[in-house]
């Protein structure tokens, strides 16, 4: 049996802390913002140290969920949830299932669905108990592994940042340096490779970098080396906090063009970065061709994967849109994404 206990929060709608013993569920949900509709936002299943740590990285994805939907122009809110431990010893069906049930308890305000620690398989398990799920698998109508088109995404900013650099969107020749090669990072190794891009890599799990640059011929370099390295892109695919004040002077990149959530540690970071020469593109942006797919999937008539992709390479639009934006009023582009989210959220 689920305990559901509402969290005072003076920034978000509601927060809500989820506990079932029984199946060791321990999961935060918290919708930021609902004005332009439901809350979508994936569930991070992962070994948080404590609860506020898991509070804290909740509280700010899904704030960054209400950008992302906004910024895309999508008719969605802002939410995500954290279920708090490490998902190979805790996931079950059984806590998946109870999981299931306090979202749908929370009655279509928050919908749910992948994010890291979690798969389309484990929504298909969360769907037993709630309709308020999306990201199902292909062969259930469902969008599938957003991943892809996160990174088909950052690869369309990619062309619109190269654009500003170059005055053209070829990447032929450039330089990725991609950090983590998980489902996103790994699958943008493969779309920059058949651009003609060089590409370096690292990951926390060295047995995962290897495995890409055997596949796409590219060279590995060590997590400390990653964010130094003499490149044009360089792309934070892991988790958030890649780039602070203190990392910024390390930085040999012309710009930052990612996928991972929250890459700066304080807002503040992006004038740092205007400072340093460095392009960053948003990350709420630059990835948000996952939500933008897995958005899709909620429309009349359901999941077409052409419309989506369309949609997703809008990104690059969107991309120029805030450079130009962030030029003619003299702020860096987080100030000028944000400004056009909040324009589209009142
Ligand atoms: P993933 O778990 O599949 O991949 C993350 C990879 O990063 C793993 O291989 C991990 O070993 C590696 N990693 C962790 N810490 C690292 C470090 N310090 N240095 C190098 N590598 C490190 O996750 P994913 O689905 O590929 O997502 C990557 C990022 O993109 C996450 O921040 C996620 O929130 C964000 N994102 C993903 C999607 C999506 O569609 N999957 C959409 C939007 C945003």
């Amino acid at each position: 049996m689920s305990t559901i206990r509402e969290l005072e929060s003076g920034t978000h709608e509601s927060v809500y802390e989820v506990t079932d013993p029984a199946c060791g569920l321990h999961s935060i949900v918290a919708i930021h913002n609902t004005t332009r509709g439901p809350a979508l936002g994936g569930t991070r299943f992962l070994a948080y140290g404590t609860f506020d740590e898991a509070l804290d990285d909740v509280l700010l994805l899904s704030r960054s969920m209400t950008y992302k939907a906004a910024a895309a122009d999508l008719p969605l809110g802002g939410g995500k949830a954290v279920i708090i431990g490490d998902p190979t010893n805790v996931k079950s069906a059984e806590l998946l299932e109870a999981y299931g049930r306090t979202i749908n308890e929370i009655g279509g305000r928050y919908v749910t669905a992948e994010d890291v620690g979690t798969t389309v398989a484990d929504m298909e398990v969360v769907r037993r108990s709630t309709r308020y799920v999306s990201g199902l698998p292909l062969d259930s109508g469902g969008s599938g592994d957003p991943s892809p088109a996160t990174a088909y995404g950052v690869l369309a900013a990619m062309k619109s940042v190269a654009e500003q650099l170059n005055g053209n969107r070829d990447l032929h020749g450039m330089r990725a340096a991609v950090q983590g090669v998980g489902k996103v990072g790994g699958a943008l190794v493969g779309l920059l490779r058949a651009e003609g891009c060089d590409v370096v890599v690292s990951d926390v799990r060295p047995q995962a970098a290897a495995a890409v640059a055997h596949r796409y011929g590219v060279n590995v370099v060590s997590t400390d080396d990653i964010l130094s390295q003499p490149c044009d892109f360089l792309a934070p695919c892991a988790l958030g906090g890649a780039i602070s004040a203190e990392t910024v002077p390390t930085l040999h990149c012309r710009a930052i063009v990612g996928s991972a959530n929250n890459q700066l540690t304080h807002d503040t970071v992006a004038d740092v970065l205007v400072e340093a020469g460095v392009l960053y593109v948003p990350d709420f942006v630059a990835n948000a061709g996952g939500l933008i797919n897995i958005a899709d999937e909620l429309k009349q008539g359901g999941y077409d994967p052409g419309r989506a992709a369309a949609t997703v390479s809008g990104i690059g639009r969107s991309v120029r849109t805030i450079l130009c934006s962030a030029a003619e009023s003299g702020t860096n582009p987080l100030v000028a994404a944000l400004a056009l989210a909040e324009s589209r959220l009142h």
